[in-house]
């Protein structure tokens, strides 16, 4: 006999337990045994006032972005919508099934204000980072590094160029310029090309097509990893600039040894890592570059490449094929190259000269000043410890493909730089936390520590 549901949706008395109806396996109630907020609530209470009316609990928002961020829901109108309906969302949160969901407005005036002066999102990442430590799944030896690019929360089609902005235009008086100004080096490095295109509503984003796709306005998310199991222990925000991501690098790493005393002993990256600079300093720092050397000197005409020169270190110069020497003046360009110079005299004589500088009087050869470093990064590859750390680097861009692939973090919504490493910061967070849920038991109460 077909049945029919019969129930009384207006009962006013339920006998309703919500920890009976979240199953033990749930990912939520597996990341609430790895956390503990008592450390965070506390560092928080200098930025909340001693009187008039309480205010949020910091650990409900924090609990409700945890949710957002794991679950891909990134409105903050819809997150409290989400909460307010969802069962194991509402348990985790601490609510009852009567608990108030505080209004999303409130909600943003918090987590843009408060949270933001305090550091509240570092705090909270630092700790979970702690916890993994604790828990066994950081190793500190080898550690990965990549950027990718993440659509800044501006309009591609309203940039302008830097010298057609009057900022002093009350229009723009808003949070990003205003911190954008604020940040401005006011005496810029010559070397660094001035950006062509600005946008208004979010200047520190950079006009960019590094994603493979079209020209937008980007910022890069950097994630530093502890290869052993994909743990994130540093992320930064930049403008998506490879020479940022670069220089973010060295912060993560100075930062990683400064709070947690982890120090990798091999670093991998991808190429547009291994520039002599960064190679130099990984080097000096004593920490292996697994990383392809970026090199230019390969000839493509069939002409002889610097490869068919050999450097002579103890004379500092090079000797061609013919047997000639080719000298620097020692004078350093564009503050990173060597110029080795043959004799004008020894080229028009040599057979060679059309197989080696068919255009020029004379062959030069360009060195990087920091090319021992290159050198050193050339002679790991092919080792078993390089390949090794080839493969593990991959780990770093699985990260990346889970936020955009199934938590739609494609396109930011918050703007700035600050905006841009909050919500990186809480995106590392919970991909962290997923880790730990997974990979580790929990913990017994007492010995909670996040
Ligand atoms: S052209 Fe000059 S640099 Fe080149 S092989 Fe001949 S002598 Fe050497």
């Amino acid at each position: 006999m077909m049945g029919r549901l019969e129930q009384d949706q207006r009962r006013f008395f339920h006998d309703f337990c919500l920890e009976d109806h979240v199953p033990d396996g749930h990912l939520l109630r597996r990341i609430d045994g790895h956390l503990d907020l008592g450390e965070f609530r506390e560092q928080l209470r200098p930025f909340y006032s001693h009187t008039g009316r309480p205010s949020v609990d910091p650990e409900l928002m924090i609990r409700m972005l945890i949710v957002g961020y794991c679950y891909g829901i990134r409105s903050e109108r819809r997150l409290c919508d989400e909460v307010h309906l969802n069962l194991a969302y509402r348990w985790f949160c601490g609510l009852g099934l009567e608990g108030r969901v505080p209004d999303h407005s409130t909600f943003s005036l918090n987590r843009h204000g408060r949270f933001r002066n305090a550091e509240a999102f570092r705090l909270l990442f630092e700790g979970v980072l702690r916890r993994c430590m604790a828990a066994g799944l950081v190793g500190g030896e080898g550690f990965a590094v990549d950027a990718s690019v993440l659509e800044a929360d501006a309009s591609r089609y309203h940039g302008e160029a830097p010298a057609e902005i009057d900022w002093s235009d009350p229009k723009l008086n808003t949070r990003p310029v205003r911190e954008y100004l604020a940040a401005l080096d006011p005496e810029p490095d010559p070397k660094r090309k001035a950006p062509k295109v600005i946008s208004l509503s979010d200047p520190a984003s950079a006009w960019t097509a590094k994603a493979n796709k079209r020209v937008q306005f980007g910022y890069g998310l950097n994630y530093l990893i502890d290869t052993e199991h994909a743990i994130i222990v540093d992320v930064e925000a930049t403008p998506a600039r490879t020479y940022d991501e670069v220089m973010a690098t060295k912060t993560m790493l100075d930062r990683t040894e400064k709070r947690f005393s982890l120090k990798p002993e091999r670093l991998a990256a991808d190429t547009a890592y291994g520039t002599g600079r960064f190679l130099a300093w990984l080097v000096e720092q004593k920490i292996e570059p697994h990383i392809p050397v970026w090199d230019m000197s390969r000839r493509k005409d069939g002409t002889l490449s610097r490869d068919d020169f050999t450097f002579d270190r103890k004379r500092d110069l090079y000797v061609c094929p013919w047997g000639k020497t080719l000298k620097t003046t020692g004078r350093v360009h564009e503050g990173k190259t060597l110029l080795y110079r043959a004799s004008k005299h020894d080229c028009e004589r040599c057979p060679l000269k059309l197989m080696c500088c068919p255009n020029t009087p004379q062959r030069k050869i360009p060195r990087d000043i920091n090319e021992d470093a290159r050198d050193h990064a050339r002679s790991l590859k092919g080792t078993e410890a390089y390949e090794k750390s080839r493969c593990e680097r991959k780990k770093v861009e699985m990260l990346f493909a889970h936020l955009k692939r199934h938590l739609g973090f494609e396109r930011l919504r918050l703007r700035g730089l600050t905006g841009a490493q909050d919500e990186f910061l809480l995106a590392a967070t919970a991909q962290n936390l997923k880790r730990l849920a997974k990979l580790a038991a929990i913990p017994p109460p007492s010995t909670k520590a996040a």
